[in-house]
């Protein structure tokens, strides 16, 4: 890690813009932190950000730029055009809440509620996604100020439903892009930052390759022979099937990936089979989720799921049906190799070298991947844990007592900013 830091301190450029973006950053901060009050106490659920969106809406078209709304339902994206040739930039922020009872005691807490699945419930910012719509309204307004030293021109993606739809919907990075979203100005390379509750507020932390995994959710649906329980020679007992199958499907991950190159997890998540003790069913039905950090590995595992389930299933006379994916997927939220050797420097220069951490990858997943299949992208987290709190207190994303501190948002608007003067400097047509 610290050789990759020295290397990186080695080819920093001077940044041009450097200190007029601290100054701009400066002016804004309050600006920025009174937006992400408004949008905290203001949350919305995936694809039902119609409040976030008009509120995202109004800051762009102030700031005079193009506005295409209802992208993939609630989505905003703002083009800003420097009139001079360049690459196209595009920056990222999802604007969605959670189904969450906010606990914190803040005068900008939520009492909003919603309708998600057909049940009212709570809603809450407890993910950080209102730091990142207020980030990147910053940045868009200091590189509308900065309009005269681009080149090339801006695209202000906010997204809606990272967290996934409803169900029975379709929302998020995968819809933009399908409706898109990357082309006309066609997008170059893409930057994105999540906020972290557990990462110091002034930190960032990167990493090349899979940052976050893919995820595959699967069913397995086991057919046997139902039969009395006091006679199974009668059946074919897809319960001990099963049983076999859980177990052999852990050897994929532990005796088949080279686990030097990346981590992998196959989890079980639920198992349905059965109605009484002395019943063999006649089905079981297993659902689970595999997650992979490398494009062999998951590759791999779609290979070997069904080879261990025919070879129990035969072995048992019962058959096995596998549906994979079962009802979404995301891809590997994957660095660009060369995208973020490049852009290193720029880390480095506006966190200062001290504050730019060599990241381990994450078994989480992140809708930014489908963006980043289309093209280069690079996606970070940034610190958002307030200094006097250690560690291991730090409240967990997705819960009740989730909580980032406003101080933690300048970073990410000095970063959105610097990435793309320096992605313009370096990338001049
Ligand atoms: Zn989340
Ligand atoms: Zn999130």
């Amino acid at each position: 890690m610290i050789k990759k830091i020295l290397l990186a301190l080695s080819l920093a450029p001077t940044i041009a813009f450097a200190n007029q973006v601290e100054i701009l950053a400066d002016n804004i901060e309050q600006k920025v932190i009174q937006w992400r009050h408004h949008l905290h106490q203001y949350p919305e659920l995936s694809n039902r950000e119609f409040k976030t969106a008009a509120y995202v809406e109004k800051h762009l078209r102030a700031l005079g730029l193009e506005v295409q709304t209802g992208v993939a339902i609630t989505g905003v994206v703002g083009v800003l055009d420097s009139g001079k040739p360049g690459p196209t930039v595009a920056l990222r922020a999802d604007m969605d809440g959670l189904p969450v009872l906010e606990q914190n005691d803040l005068p900008w807490k939520s009492t909003q509620r919603g309708v998600f699945n057909g049940n009212d419930v709570p809603v809450m910012h407890a993910c950080g996604h209102d730091t990142h719509v207020a980030m990147l309204m910053g940045a868009a307004e200091i590189l509308v100020d900065m309009k005269d030293q681009l080149t090339g021109k801006v695209k202000f993606i906010f997204q809606p439903a990272e967290e996934g739809a409803p169900a029975g919907e379709k929302g998020g990075a995968e819809v933009m892009v399908e409706e898109g979203v990357l082309k006309n100005p066609d997008v170059d390379a893409i930057f994105g930052l999540h906020i972290s509750s557990n990462t110091d507020v002034g930190k960032v932390r990167y990493r090349e390759g899979g940052v976050m995994a893919a995820v595959d959710p699967f069913k397995i649906v086991i057919k046997g022979k139902q039969a009395h329980g006091a006679y199974p020679w009668l059946s074919v007992d897809p319960i001990t099937t099963a049983a076999q199958l859980i177990m052999s499907v852990q050897t994929i991950v532990s005796r088949e990936l080279r686990l030097l190159d990346d981590a992998a997890v196959i989890t079980f998540g639920k198992i349905n089979g059965g109605v009484r003790s002395n019943i063999i069913p006649n089905e079981v039905e297993l659902v689970g989720t595999i997650r992979t950090l490398n494009k062999e590995a998951r590759e791999h595992i779609y290979e070997a799921l069904p080879r261990k389930m025919k070879g129990i299933a035969d072995s048992m006379r019962a058959e096995a049906e596998l549906t994979l994916p079962l009802d979404y997927n995301y891809p590997i939220t994957f660095n660009d190799h060369d995208l973020m050797a490049k852009m290193l420097p720029t880390l480095v220069e506006t966190a200062g070298q001290e504050n730019v951490l060599y990241s381990k990858p994450v078994t989480g997943a992140e809708d930014f991947s489908f963006f980043q299949e289309e093209v280069p992208g690079v996606y970070l987290w940034i610190g958002g844990k307030p200094l006097d709190v250690d560690e291991k207190d730090a409240p967990a994303h997705h819960t009740p007592e989730f909580y980032v501190d406003d101080s933690g948002m300048k970073l990410g608007v000095k970063l959105l900013t610097n990435l793309t003067l320096d992605y313009m400097e370096k990338h001049a047509k």
